[in-house]
């Protein structure tokens, strides 16, 4: 696959979100960020790192993404910025009062079962990523969505 036939592919698995975020129609990994064959290191990398370097540049050694919108399975390059990982800790230890995407734990966001808080929000979307990635594609035969595990 040349180039060009590569990014054609890549970008063929993004749906976008009426909230602007793109979404991941291909695999995931567990920690629920999409992946995607790099061609440049010969492996799969996190589909959201692969659509920053496609679509703003490369990121040095030692820099993550972090996802402004919260959303793993966001690759909007506009959603995503660089940042060392000390400062991408950091902000998840500052988001206490939010889930781990980042949601608020409003009352009404906020279910409590055997003393653990679970964010509705993202109950909800994890439904609906299942959802897309199953029943739900549109375009059948464009998008292959597999689960890892
Ligand atoms: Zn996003
Ligand atoms: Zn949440």
């Amino acid at each position: 696959m040349n180039k060009a036939q590569h990014f054609e592919r890549f970008v063929s698995k993004i749906r976008v979100r009426r909230n602007g975020c793109w979404q991941w129609m291909g695999s995931f990994r567990s920690g629920g960020y999409g992946v995607a064959w790099s061609r440049r290191e010969y492996r799969a990398v996190g589909a959201h790192r692969l659509a920053y370097e496609h679509f703003i540049g490369e990121i040095p050694n030692r820099f993550e993404i972090d996802h402004l919108c919260r959303n793993r399975w966001c690759v909007n390059p506009t959603h995503l910025e660089i940042v060392t990982r000390g400062e991408n800790t950091k902000r998840a230890n500052d988001a206490r009062t939010h889930c781990k995407h980042g949601h608020r734990f409003t009352p009404n966001n906020t279910a409590v079962y055997k003393g653990m808080r679970y964010c509705l929000k993202c109950k909800r979307d994890s439904a609906m990523n299942y959802y897309w990635r199953t029943i739900g594609r549109p375009e059948r035969g464009t998008v292959t969505p597999r689960l890892r595990r």
